[in-house]
């Protein structure tokens, strides 16, 4: 079965089809189809996003196309960045001037119970015809005070997850896999996908 991932973020490519290990699936980016059009993620939410970019991608190569939308929210910031997580400090911004951002309009929070936060990935996978499903994941943690760690992407260095004392961005990546926001959607993709081709 072939699947065109939806997304120009190496970093998910990355997490994605190291997830997908072991599955009868062949994974296409992009990058093999460079004439595809972008896709414009003005969703209120990461679920009308996943599903938009993975309708687009599906109906503009024939394939099934899989689109990962995914954010952080900080519960103090009202749920912010959430859609807006990747130009969080304006288009185009680096991770680290986004994690800056955040970890500036937090310095005046010490309390560790008013730095939560959640990572939320929704993951939709699209046929052709326009026919979608999605799966969603979440995980709760806490949101540093500076970044630690040089692994993962995006908001890693600053996110410690729920019970661990290790950033993201401390972790192996299939240690992250186990317990992250994207591992849990894509856990259930799996089975589902499991499911069609058995
Ligand atoms: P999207 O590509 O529009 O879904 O933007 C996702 C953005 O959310 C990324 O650019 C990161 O800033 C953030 N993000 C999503 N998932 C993760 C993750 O697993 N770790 C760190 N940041 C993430």
């Amino acid at each position: 079965m072939i699947i065109v991932l939806a997304t120009r973020n190496r970093k998910k490519v990355d997490e994605l089809t190291r997830m997908f290990a072991g599955c009868d699936v062949i994974f296409r980016t992009l990058d093999d189809y460079p004439d595809c059009p972008e896709v414009v993620e003005d969703g209120r939410t990461f679920r009308q996003n996943a599903i938009k970019k993975a309708v687009q991608i599906a109906r503009h190569t024939g394939c099934l196309a899989l689109a990962d939308d995914s954010g952080l929210e900080v519960d103090s910031l009202g749920g912010a960045p959430g859609v807006f997580s990747a130009r969080y400090a304006g288009k185009g911004a680096s991770d680290s001037r986004n994690m800056k951002k955040v970890l500036t309009e937090m310095k005046d929070i010490d309390n560790p119970r008013r730095r939560a936060a959640r990572f939320v990935c929704c993951i939709a996978l699209a046929l052709p015809d326009g026919r979608c499903k999605t799966f969603t994941g979440s995980v709760r943690g806490t949101i540093g005070k500076q970044p630690r760690g040089s692994r993962g992407f995006g908001y890693d260095p600053i996110f410690y997850p729920l019970g661990h004392e290790r950033t993201f961005a401390e972790m192996a990546g299939n240690e992250k896999d186990d317990i992250s926001h994207r591992g849990k959607a894509m856990k259930k993709l799996y089975s589902y996908i499991n499911r069609m081709i058995t």
